[in-house]
């Protein structure tokens, strides 16, 4: 059986790592790409575990090399797949799955057109604030220009949503893992022709649902709450404090 590639992407603070977790603990035979990066390790983070960390001369060092199936700049750091993941994955024939950025989802997109690709948006830029915040006061500390930085960077990224094959909506979590493992299971369907266990028509039809193409109207609310759907064409995003009710 040939192994599926999923690329998952999103604004940071969506709740990607979250939802790759819970996948991983419903799902078997996915494999996850552990990235390499130049960031230093964040709360609990091992070397080895969420990221293998480096320093910029290592990475340079690698990526001269050509050890990167895709690699970016994001947020002043590098990080990049390498392609022994890959190559792992194929050699058990087990799926795998890629946490990248928009700019790594292209370059592999490029290379692998047959790769899966699913999109994570947060609801609103407010709850992705709230998400980002409570995160960081987790992990020790809330630093404001890193916050900022990447509640401004979001809609960046949310723009590039058309090049994903699925779209998740991470609003109420179990509905977006579900969301998520129908989408595993019905590409495993329709790719390998793999049986789906349970409620095989009710997993097709959430996956369905899912699809870029399917989306338009469920997509709406949360496109204008980032300012790309405004008729103006102005981004009128807002994150700041005062403007907040809760
Ligand atoms: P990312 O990997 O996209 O940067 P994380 O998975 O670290 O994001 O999630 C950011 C924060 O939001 C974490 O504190 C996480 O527990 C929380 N979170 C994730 N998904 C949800 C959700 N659906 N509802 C509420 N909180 C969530
Ligand atoms: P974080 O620092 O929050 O873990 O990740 C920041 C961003 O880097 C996220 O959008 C994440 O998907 C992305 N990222 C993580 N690993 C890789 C990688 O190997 N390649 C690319 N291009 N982006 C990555």
């Amino acid at each position: 059986m040939a192994g599926i590639l999923f690329i998952i992407s999103a604004p940071s603070g969506s709740g990607k790592s979250t939802l790759v977790s819970e996948l991983r603990k419903q799902v078997s035979g996915v494999d996850f790409s552990v990235s390499w990066t130049t960031r230093a390790p964040r709360g609990s983070e091992e070397n080895g575990r969420e990221y293998h960390f480096t320093t910029r001369e290592e990475f340079e060092r690698m990526r001269d090399a050509g050890m990167f199936l895709e690699y970016a700049e994001v947020f002043g750091n590098y990080y990049g797949t390498a392609r022994q993941s890959l190559d792992e994955a194929r050699r058990m024939g087990h799926d795998l799955l890629l946490d990248i950025d928009v700019q790594g989802a292209a370059q592999v997109r490029k290379a692998l057109p047959e790769a899966v690709s699913i999109f994570v948006m947060p609801p609103t830029p407010k709850v992705l604030r709230t998400r980002l915040r409570n995160r960081s006061r987790a992990e020790g500390g809330v630093n404001e220009a890193e916050l900022y930085r990447r509640l401004s960077e979001a809609s960046k990224e949310i723009e590039n949503y058309r090049d994903y094959g699925y779209i998740l909506v991470n609003d109420i979590l179990d509905r977006t893992v579900a969301q998520l493992e129908a989408i595993v299971l019905a590409e495993r369907f329709y790719r390998n022709g793999e049986p789906i266990a349970f409620r095989s028509s009710r997993v097709l039809e959430v996956a369905a649902a899912c699809r870029q193409s399917n989306s338009q109207e469920r997509l709406k609310p949360v496109l204008e709450a980032f300012g790309i759907l405004n008729p103006s064409g102005q981004q009128q995003l807002n994150f700041d404090e005062e403007s907040d009710d809760d």
